[in-house]
């Protein structure tokens, strides 16, 4: 009876024309589970670098149905595999760590954990959607398990840690991930959409998301008493010259129809009013997806803060020095044939109009850094819709990082998981 109910109210939720996959009908079974996993991850959050216990309780999930699991590879990472014959090699990521942010929800299943950062106690909490990441993929991973018929290939499942400081992907890269486990046919990927309807699915191709860099500049100038401006080579008005000049980068050398943020999110120098000081920090975010456009912005950076500097007076020694981190996280490259190949699966698994255009945007995610190696696996990531169409109409929408985002867990999970499995079952089988 309860599995006709369940077969039932599964029909009306999908529109007419959608076929139910016998596969969602197991996964509809599954979900009370799912919900109280999502409830758990989502009470106990981990920041970055810290995601010991998650990767633990993912692992022994992951092993109960039957994967093969190495933990700790490249910090906390978890790498789990199941071979189920001849076929091709799928890898799907989830990322594990949570923000250092009190949460403000009011959720009964709210946070009220607490982290030591920097000496001080503040709030933990899963405020960018990584606990329903993990629970879509271990939702897909026990119904693959179960379904081992309908599929035949590898399915290689990632937990990565540190994704919120860019450095998770890199991590488990670096610690021979493709040399240990293989190169993978494809990658897939999602993440929570804080204006997207849960029960839908954003997605694009081409590239998503952006090349996401932190620069200082450090401007130096001399120093002097306040009433002596003369006596002084002020370096808080070169940096606000700097600071106006960087503005013209987008508007004047970013070629119109390309995509790019030079923002200055800090500027640290002083002590003061009646000191002029000898230096003053400038810290940038730098925004792209074309790599010749991220070389020109460097390019101009270094011009404008030079030709400032000697306009000033100052010698050369005494010029800003420009601090470009050798590592910084790539643009996500949707690969335009994996994302039909997605679209297509999603679209059977969820009706076509449940399956929306997203636009992109200049936030970074490290899972570019799968396909961006030189074994140029395609991946796709896309958004997983998680809000009530009431929050829509209200235009109650918080965004990711902020403390009163959650998701609707069970229809998000539901979603997630049967489209991710759909999608993973029609590559395995093409
Ligand atoms: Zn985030
Ligand atoms: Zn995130």
């Amino acid at each position: 009876m309860i599995r006709l109910l369940l077969l039932l109210s599964l029909f009306f939720s999908l529109s007419a024309s959608t076929p139910i996959r016998p596969i969602e009908v197991w996964i509809a079974d599954d979900l009370d589970f799912l919900v109280e996993f999502y409830k758990e991850r989502h009470q106990t959050p981990e920041i970055s670098l810290r995601e010991e216990k998650t990767a633990k309780v993912l692992a022994s999930e992951l092993r109960k149905v039957g994967f093969e699991v190495t933990e700790n590879f490249g910090g906390y990472g978890i790498v789990g595999i199941l071979k189920n014959g001849k076929g091709p090699t799928i890898l799907y990521r989830t990322d594990m760590d949570a923000l250092p942010m009190p949460e403000k929800t009011g959720l009964e299943y709210a946070s009220k954990e607490t982290v030591l950062l920097n000496g001080n106690e503040v709030g933990a909490m899963h405020s960018c959607g990584h606990d329903l990441h993990m629970t879509t993929w271990l939702g897909t991973a026990r119904a693959l398990a179960a379904n081992k018929r309908q599929w035949k290939g590898t399915l290689l499942l990632i937990g990565q840690p540190a994704e919120e400081i860019g450095a998770g992907a890199r991590m488990m890269l670096e610690a021979g991930l493709y040399e240990k486990f293989g190169v993978p046919d494809y990658g897939l990927g999602l993440h929570s959409s804080p204006t997207i309807k849960a029960g839908q699915i954003g997605v694009a191709d081409g590239y998503t998301m952006a090349n996401t860099e932190m620069i200082d500049i450090d401007v130096f100038g001399v120093g002097a008493h306040g009433a002596s401006p003369h006596m002084s080579i002020d370096p808080v008005v070169i940096s606000s010259m700097i600071i106006m000049e960087l503005q013209t980068i987008v508007s004047r050398n970013v070629k119109p129809i390309d995509d790019a943020v030079v923002t200055v999110g800090a500027v640290q120098g002083g002590t003061v009013g009646n000191i002029i000081p000898d230096q003053v920090k400038l810290r940038l975010t730098v925004r792209t997806f074309k790599e010749e456009v991220r070389q020109l912005i460097h390019r101009r950076i270094k011009e404008v803060c030079n030709g400032t500097a000697m306009a000033a007076g100052l010698p050369k020694e005494k010029w800003p020095q420009v601090n470009i981190p050798e590592k910084f996280t790539p643009a996500n490259y949707n690969h335009p044939e994996l994302t039909k190949r997605v679209v297509k699966s999603a679209e059977e698994s969820l009706g076509k109009q449940n399956v929306v255009y997203a636009e992109p945007q200049l936030v970074g995610e490290d899972f570019a850094m799968y396909g961006s190696t030189e074994d140029k696996v395609p991946t796709v990531l896309f958004w997983l819709g998680t809000v009530s169409q009431e929050k829509i109409d209200n235009n109650d929408l918080p965004g990711l990082h902020s403390p009163f985002y959650y998701p609707e867990p069970r229809e998000s999970i539901e979603t997630g998981v049967n489209v991710t499995s759909s999608i993973l079952i029609d590559l395995f089988n093409d």
